[in-house]
């Protein structure tokens, strides 16, 4: 089992599904969180409860990772009241799917902000803070659908390959600083996200998934948790897929 103690991560999108999951393995595993919501403090709130035992400290704030400005107010908030940052999950993301013909410039451009900008807003201002105590651990989870397309999610296709780009960048940027970015692709979890998809979609996944069923997000908390932690000390700029085999 891999352990992060006395580490302090800031995890986005911590309120519901694969992050949640990811925030409670973090604490499970002896670190101290902070984590993010946009529309669901009364989720938030429950899950801040549910952790704070045993000594674990675990808050929430509201923040909206595709703001620029907000992401820095948010990493000066986690200094304050945290002292450090040690993991960066970068987490939080939508889909707006649709074909090419009928998608939206506000579609592309919100799945393009919250998936894709975010990144961006909290790796840079976190990064700052991790060349000060000269280690880090950035995560980004982006998607199976960023390595291989899916028709209908251009717009979340090319946000999480853009992902992928980004993370193997500053991989190269910030390793001389002791500080490490990786990716984890995901196939498909068992979260609100997926829930909204029809059972036809579902079926077809399902037939393409060698494992033969979905995942649940603390299989990705796992591999997020190792990430994390000392025992990935030479893994840097890597995609790790989480897809039960889709991939192969
Ligand atoms: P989810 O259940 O829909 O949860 C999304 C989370 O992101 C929520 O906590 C939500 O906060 C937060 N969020 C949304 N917009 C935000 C914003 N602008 N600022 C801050 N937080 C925001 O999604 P999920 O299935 O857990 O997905 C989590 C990540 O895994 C996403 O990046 C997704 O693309 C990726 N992924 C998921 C799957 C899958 O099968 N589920 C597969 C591959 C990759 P509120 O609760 O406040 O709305």
């Amino acid at each position: 089992m891999c352990k992060v103690p006395d580490k302090t991560a800031l995890v986005t999108g911590g309120s519901r599904g694969i992050g949640s999951a990811i925030v409670e393995k973090l604490v499970k595993n002896g670190a101290q969180v902070a984590f993010t919501y946009l529309s669901s403090p009364e989720k938030a709130n429950e899950l801040v409860n549910k952790l704070t035992v045993n000594g674990a400290k675990v808050i929430a704030y509201q923040s909206d990772a595709s703001d620029h400005t907000q992401s820095k107010e948010l990493i000066e908030k986690v200094i304050k009241d945290f002292g450090r940052i040690d993991i960066l999950v970068n987490n939080a993301g939508i889909t707006k799917d649709n074909l090419i013909m009928r998608m939206t410039e506000e579609q592309w451009d919100q799945v393009m902000n919250i998936n894709l900008k975010s990144a961006f807003n909290l790796t840079k201002f976190a990064v700052t803070q991790m060349m000060r105590q000269r280690s880090g651990s950035i995560i980004n989870i982006t998607s199976v659908v960023g390595q291989f397309g899916n028709a209908g999610q251009s717009n979340y296709a090319a946000s999480k390959a853009g992902m992928i780009g980004f993370t193997k960048s500053i991989a190269k940027e910030v390793a001389s600083r002791n500080i490490r970015c990786n990716a984890i692709a995901p196939g498909f979890i068992e979260t609100e996200m997926t829930h909204v998809l029809d059972e036809k979609t579902k079926e077809n996944f399902l037939k393409n998934i060698p494992l033969g069923r979905l995942a649940q997000g603390s299989e990705v908390a796992d591999v997020v948790t190792f990430l994390a932690s000392d025992q990935s000390s030479y893994i840097t700029g890597q995609v790790l897929s989480v897809c039960g085999g889709l991939n192969m």
